[in-house]
């Protein structure tokens, strides 16, 4: 029988060879609160007639439970699901010129508010503003932390205490529970809501405005679809209709593509031009959805509603940092350059073509011996485009449990995420990255194959 009393102190295991190491690499404090937490575990198995482990093996564990503590919960990992923004994966990988102006922005000073030709403060506004305006045609523009608080910050500077109308089929959840109607509240605003789930007329928004609404809001549906018997205005009778009874239009087009998807043979989706063409007088959103930029939340629009934006409070609050706005204003330049579709990693994968992903799908197939190439379909998300699909080739694995594999994928170093259809993991070489193909194999192997196949 062990007792309590053999049990090592805390400062007897700081002594030994082994705790040196450790001191080095988590500090005095950390390492005493690790051991002190082994002891008391200890305590509790010695005392269920557990044997004493001796010195070495208490600090082994100590070592391991230290080394989970450290290690991020902000990991890096293998989108092999072929959904191109996937926003619990983080949506839009950076292009490289994004990458360098993040680092250099972020290793050092920069003009964030400071004009360096007067040696005076300068504006933290101007530096993606200039680029967005010269893209999208627009008077002015503002970029805040999300769209999300885009939104909130338009609807509070535009409409506090004043009714809003939105078509009722426009009041949507756009995920994690940010429902437009919630915002619009928060706001201050008041929710006006017009015509009906299915159908919504030019008429309603005429009477909704001789009502008394002080702005229209149009919503993109972002994640889903209403078909059969449907109707809405466009954006430009919804413009047109505000301006007759002198209000404003206000637009969240959710990913907001400042390009043409149908390029990429998908739907159209509505881009901010689109929606300046109409000439709405706020159109907000992300900046890291179809933009393929970092997370920002981007306002274009007249200047006489911008500048109320720019004052509001709010505007202080929910203001882009400097690593946001040195990595959009790269991604901009791609835009301006007309380069996007080579240099931006989620239209590099948008465009890819299928004969392109088939041949990669075989050749995972070829180096690991296992799997079967299938058709397929990858998807673009980040509540882009409902319902569209690309056509993709996948590496399928028949016959293995699928809950099963999914999760020795996740448990890899580098963690890859597949998918499941029809029971079976697959994989869309699609999203993943070209430096990850490499991880990618070994990952699989790892997972896949039994230890004594492996070379
Ligand atoms: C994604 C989305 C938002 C939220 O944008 P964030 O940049 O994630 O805050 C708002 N509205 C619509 C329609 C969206 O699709």
């Amino acid at each position: 029988m062990t007792s309590l009393r053999q049990i090592p102190s805390v400062d007897h295991l700081l002594q030994q060879p082994a705790a040196e190491l450790l001191l080095r690499e988590f500090g005095h404090d950390w390492l005493v609160s690790a051991i002190r937490d082994a002891l008391e575990k200890l305590r509790s198995e010695v005392k269920a007639g557990k044997a004493l482990p001796n010195d070495d093996a208490i600090l082994e564990g100590v070592a391991a439970s230290l080394e989970a503590q450290a290690q991020p919960t902000l990991r890096p990992l293998i989108n092999a699901t072929g959904v191109v923004l996937h926003t619990n994966l983080g949506r839009a990988p950076l292009s490289g010129e994004a990458l360098q102006a993040l680092d250099q922005a972020a290793a050092g000073y920069c003009s964030l508010e400071f004009d360096l030709e007067s040696g005076k403060r300068g504006k933290r506004d101007i530096h993606a503003a200039q680029l967005l305006t010269k893209i999208t045609g627009a008077e002015a523009a503002l970029v805040v932390n999300n769209n999300a608080a885009a939104i909130l910050l338009a609807l509070s500077a535009v409409a506090k205490r004043k009714p809003v109308a939105i078509s009722r089929a426009q009041l949507v959840e756009i995920g994690d529970g940010f429902r437009i109607p919630d915002v619009l509240r928060l706001s201050g605003a008041k929710l006006m809501e017009v015509g009906t789930t299915n159908r919504t007329h030019p008429r309603d928004f005429e009477l909704a405005a001789e009502a008394g609404a002080a702005a229209f809001l149009y919503a993109h549906p972002s994640n889903f679809r209403i078909e059969g018997f449907t109707s809405q205005p466009d954006l430009r009778e919804m413009a047109d209709l505000a301006h007759a009874h002198g209000l404003p239009l206000l637009v969240d087009l959710g990913s907001g593509a400042l390009v043409d998807t149908a390029v990429y043979g998908l739907a159209h989706e509505p881009s901010a031009q689109d929606a300046l063409a109409v000439d709405a007088d706020v159109v907000t959103f992300s900046g890291d959805k179809l933009l393929g930029g970092p997370q920002a939340g981007i306002v274009v629009g007249k200047a006489v509603w911008l500048e109320k934006l720019r004052k509001h409070p709010l505007y202080r609050a929910i203001r882009a940092d400097k690593l946001c706005l040195a990595a959009l204003s790269a991604t901009l330049l791609i835009y301006l350059k007309g380069q996007q579709t080579s240099h931006i990693p989620i239209h590099q994968m948008l465009a890819r073509a299928p004969e392109a992903i088939k041949e990669q799908a075989s050749a995972w197939q070829a180096k690991l011996g296992l799997g079967e190439v299938i058709s397929g379909f990858s998807t673009v998300g980040g509540g882009s485009l409902p319902g569209e699909t690309l056509p993709t080739w996948l590496l399928a694995f028949p016959g293995m449990p699928a809950n099963n594999l999914m999760a020795r994928l996740r448990a890899q170093p580098f963690p890859i995420i597949a998918r499941i259809q029809d029971d079976m993991v697959v994989l869309d070489p699609r999203t993943v990255l070209p430096g990850q193909e490499a991880m990618l194999l070994e990952g699989l192997t790892q997972a896949i194959l039994p230890k004594k196949d492996r070379e």
